[in-house]
């Protein structure tokens, strides 16, 4: 492959870290820009001194002028406790965020890629969801700024594209996760290892019947870094990209607390937070015939490499 120039919004996150580690060690002149908002130097601390990797604190609100040849646009918090902390600063990093991004990829004629969510369809009737499905989404709610801002942002990559011919490519990410997730990220993985390593309560919203589909981050770099340098331009997403797998959070738990067997945490039950989808699985024909892609890691295997890397966050004292 052609070194390219590359540009990593959301880089120092949590997928965005991985990302970036990936494209250097491919010989791509990466640039990361990244508020650290969510996002850890720690994750790219490696990559510092590497010559083709350049770190930038820039908030994606305001403009950016650099000169690549790809965007990833990564940059948004993901976590429901961080998008919901300051939601309006959520929302503007969705769409004025995507604008100025997208302005940046018109001006120099880059391809630009958009880190879509399931979240775009909402609590679904649709079961499992296909990229035709158009959602289910409360656009008032303590979830809608992520939602919504998401669904605008594809509005707006859409429209790029019709107006100005932009060159797009829209992923659909489904619940992610492995190694550099923040340990108070408070996603579930995280919070499920990190509560089970230090003997706390796990804390199941609901009752643990409500549905998600996890994939690994390499699996989803996989199908991320596929759609980026697809050469068909009349395929410009959006596309699923997630593992089918379904587990329910209970069946979750208990996969979490039978790999960490020394750990003496009960499981506990908290209120369900409004708007939580019930159930949630991809539909990933379209990357399949599209991509050729389809996730490799199973779910305990994945588990065991988190688990690693948050065992080793403790031993450090990171
Ligand atoms: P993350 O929170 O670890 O990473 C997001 C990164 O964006 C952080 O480094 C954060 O500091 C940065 N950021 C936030 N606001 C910014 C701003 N205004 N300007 C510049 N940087 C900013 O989350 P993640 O899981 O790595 O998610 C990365 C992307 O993938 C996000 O766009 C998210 O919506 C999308 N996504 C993730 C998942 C998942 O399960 N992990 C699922 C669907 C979509
Ligand atoms: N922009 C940017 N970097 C660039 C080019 C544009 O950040 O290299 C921003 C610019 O600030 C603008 C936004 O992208 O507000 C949208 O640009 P566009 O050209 O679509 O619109 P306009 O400049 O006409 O508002
Ligand atoms: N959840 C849970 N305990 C936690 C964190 C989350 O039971 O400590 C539940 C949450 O209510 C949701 C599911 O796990 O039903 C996935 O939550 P997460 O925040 O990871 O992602 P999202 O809701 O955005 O899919």
């Amino acid at each position: 492959m052609l070194e390219k120039r590359i540009l990593v919004t959301g880089g120092a996150g949590f997928i965005g870290s991985h990302l970036c580690d990936r494209l250097v060690k491919a010989g791509h002149d990466v640039i990361c820009a990244d508020n650290l908002f969510t996002g850890r130097k720690r994750n790219i601390q490696h990559l510092m001194d590497e010559h083709n990797f350049e770190f930038q604190r820039h908030d994606v609100t305001f403009p950016l002028y650099v000169e690549v040849d790809q965007v990833y646009h990564l940059a948004c918090p993901a976590s429901p406790v961080h998008y919901q902390y300051n939601p309006v600063q959520t929302v503007k990093t969705a769409v004025h965020g995507s604008i100025n991004m997208l302005g940046l990829a018109k001006r120099i004629n880059a391809r630009i890629l958009q880190a879509s969510t399931s979240e775009v369809y909402g609590d679904p009737e649709i079961h499992p969801q296909k990229e035709d499905y158009w959602g289910r989404v409360n656009p008032i709610g303590p979830r809608s700024c992520y939602d919504e801002g998401k669904r605008c942002a594809e509005t707006l990559f859409f429209d790029y594209h019709r107006q100005y011919q932009t060159d797009i490519k829209v992923i659909r990410i489904f619940n992610t996760y492995g190694p550099n997730m923040h340990p108070q990220d408070g996603r579930v993985v995280s919070n499920f290892i990190w509560q089970a390593l230090h003997n706390e309560d796990i804390t199941i919203y609901g009752d643990g019947t409500q549905t998600r589909s996890f994939c690994y981050v390499d699996d989803l770099l996989d199908g991320m870094q596929a759609m980026m340098n697809n050469s068909r331009d009349d395929f410009i997403g959006p596309v699923n990209l997630g593992n089918p797998g379904e587990f329910e959070i209970g069946e979750l738990a208990e996969l979490t607390l039978k790999l960490i067997p020394n750990s003496t945490s009960k499981i506990i039950y908290k209120p369900l937070p409004q708007d939580d989808p019930t159930q949630r699985q991809p539909d990933i024909s379209l990357a399949k015939s599209e991509l050729n892609w389809e996730p490799k890691v199973a779910l305990e295997d994945g588990l065991k490499e988190t688990i690693n890397y948050f065992n080793g966050l403790i031993s450090t004292n990171l």
